[in-house]
């Protein structure tokens, strides 16, 4: 974890948790904390959406109907992504890898770079809990920053705090979306727990708290890892 030659701490993380789980929070307060890039592999869709672009089209519709996006497409977006110079520091993935054909192509990219992972973060969240937070769930449509209609609602109905920008329920928090993507990741994410868990490094946090104990549990399971 601790590169000797310069002193900097290296990490590489995976969050792994359902949806509506809290990963992007706590990854994007890792990343500032560590210094390191936050891969979101939704945020990397749902922008390539927005633009119209190939892999936007290609995407599209396994996104609105609740459904994943297929292995390939996902390997080769992590794959040029880790071609990136700041992934060099090491990388949060948020979102990726959601399937086991994505967990096996994430070890060949690592073992290629001759690295490991420190650790995979699982915050543990009940359905009902899940179903709750992603129904009340609204996005910024500009800068992507995420409130809750009752935890964390936005100063102003309906703006965005940090960029005046317009909230908007994303077209996958409907209900019948909600209940596919619920679907999906038991079905083909919840394997990975297993896999993980015998590599060692799995690291369960009860992701039903607030936000302030998940982080400092997270703190806590990560120091003690190293
Ligand atoms: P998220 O913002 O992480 O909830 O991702 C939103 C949607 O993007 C998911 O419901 C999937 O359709 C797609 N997606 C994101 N990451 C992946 C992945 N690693 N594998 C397959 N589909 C993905």
């Amino acid at each position: 974890m601790v590169n000797h030659d310069r002193g900097i701490k290296i990490m590489r993380l995976i969050i792994l948790a359902p949806p509506g789980g809290g990963k992007g929070t706590q990854a994007s307060r890792l990343s500032d904390q560590y210094n390191i890039p936050q891969v979101e592999t939704g945020k990397i869709l749902r922008q390539a959406v927005q633009e119209g672009s190939q892999l936007g089209k290609d995407a599209k519709s396994y996104m609105s109907s609740g459904n994943l996006v297929p292995d390939e497409i996902m390997i080769e977006i992590i794959r040029n992504r880790f071609a990136e110079a700041d992934c060099q520091a090491g990388f949060i993935l948020d979102g990726f890898p959601r399937t086991l054909q994505q967990a096996r192509a994430l070890d060949k990219l690592l073992d290629e770079q001759e690295v490991e992972l420190d650790a995979v973060i699982y915050l543990n969240v009940p359905v009902a809990v899940i179903q709750e937070r992603l129904s009340r769930r609204r996005v910024c449509s500009d800068c992507g920053a995420t409130y809750h209609l009752d935890t964390k609602p936005p100063g102003q109905t309906g703006i965005c705090d940090s960029c005046q920008g317009e909230l908007i329920q994303r077209s996958d928090d409907r209900e019948e979306a909600i209940e596919q993507r619920l679907k999906q990741y038991s079905s083909k994410t919840e394997p990975l727990l297993e896999f993980y868990q015998d590599k060692g490094v799995l690291l369960e946090i009860d992701g039903a708290q607030s936000i302030s104990r998940v982080e400092s549990a997270i703190d806590t399971a990560l120091t003690e890892s190293q």
